[in-house]
C-alpha cells in the first residue's frame, strides 16, 4: 500500500505522518475533517485540527490551530516568520469505496493568515489530476467517539510544494 502522496517531498514525510496521526485521533465527519502540521526551523512539529461550527463563519481551520500551537510551543524571542519552515494539511474522506487521505490546499482565509505570519515558509497545494471530484459528505450522527481506524488509501492527484507567498500574488507583506 502506498504510504505517501505523489509529490510529497521526503523531508516532509514526518510532517505528513504527524498530521495524519492527529487526524486519526480527532476526525469527525463534518466537524473535524482536516489536520495540519507545521515544522519549525528548530525541527519541532506542531499540529492543529479543523473545528467546524454550525454557523459557517465560526469554523476554525486546522492551519490556524497549528499556528497557535507553534506560538505556544516555541521560543518567544523568535518571530513566527523566522520560526516556521513548512505547513501541510491532510484531509480524510470516507466514501462507499472506503476512505482516502490527501493533502489539501489552504483555503483563502488560511492563505491570508499564513502569508501574514510566515510568507517565506512552504506549504502544499493539491492538484487533482485525473481524480474525479468527491462529494461532500453530510452527517447527522450524534457526537460519539472521534478518530478513524484502519488504513485509508492515498487519494489520486498530486501534492505540490509551494512557497506561501506564492499563494497570494500581489499581497503586501505585513510589517509587524
Ligand atoms: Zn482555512
Amino acid at each position: 500500500m502506498k504510504l505517501y502522496p505523489d509529490g510529497l517531498e521526503s523531508r516532509d514525510a514526518e510532517l505528513w505522518d504527524a498530521a495524519l496521526e492527529t487526524l486519526a485521533r480527532t476526525y469527525r465527519t463534518g466537524r473535524h475533517e482536516v489536520a495540519a502540521a507545521i515544522r519549525t526551523n528548530s525541527g519541532a512539529i506542531h499540529t492543529g485540527v479543523h473545528i467546524a461550527g454550525s454557523a459557517g463563519r465560526s469554523s476554525i481551520c486546522a492551519e490556524g490551530m497549528a499556528l497557535g500551537a507553534v506560538l505556544i510551543g516555541s521560543d518567544s524571542t523568535v518571530p513566527l516568520s523566522d520560526e516556521i519552515d513548512t505547513v501541510i494539511a491532510v484531509l480524510y474522506r470516507p466514501d462507499e469505496h472506503g476512505a482516502t487521505v490527501r493533502t489539501i490546499a489552504p483555503c483563502g482565509v488560511c492563505r491570508e493568515l499564513l502569508f501574514d505570519y510566515a510568507p517565506n515558509s512552504w506549504g502544499y497545494v493539491y492538484d487533482w489530476g485525473t481524480t474525479s471530484l468527491q462529494p461532500t459528505l453530510h452527517t447527522t450522527e450524534p457526537e460519539t467517539e472521534r478518530g478513524f481506524s484502519g488504513s485509508p488509501t492515498i487519494a489520486g492527484g498530486h501534492a505540490r510544494r509551494i512557497l506561501i507567498r506564492d499563494l497570494l500574488p500581489g499581497k503586501n507583506l505585513r510589517d509587524w
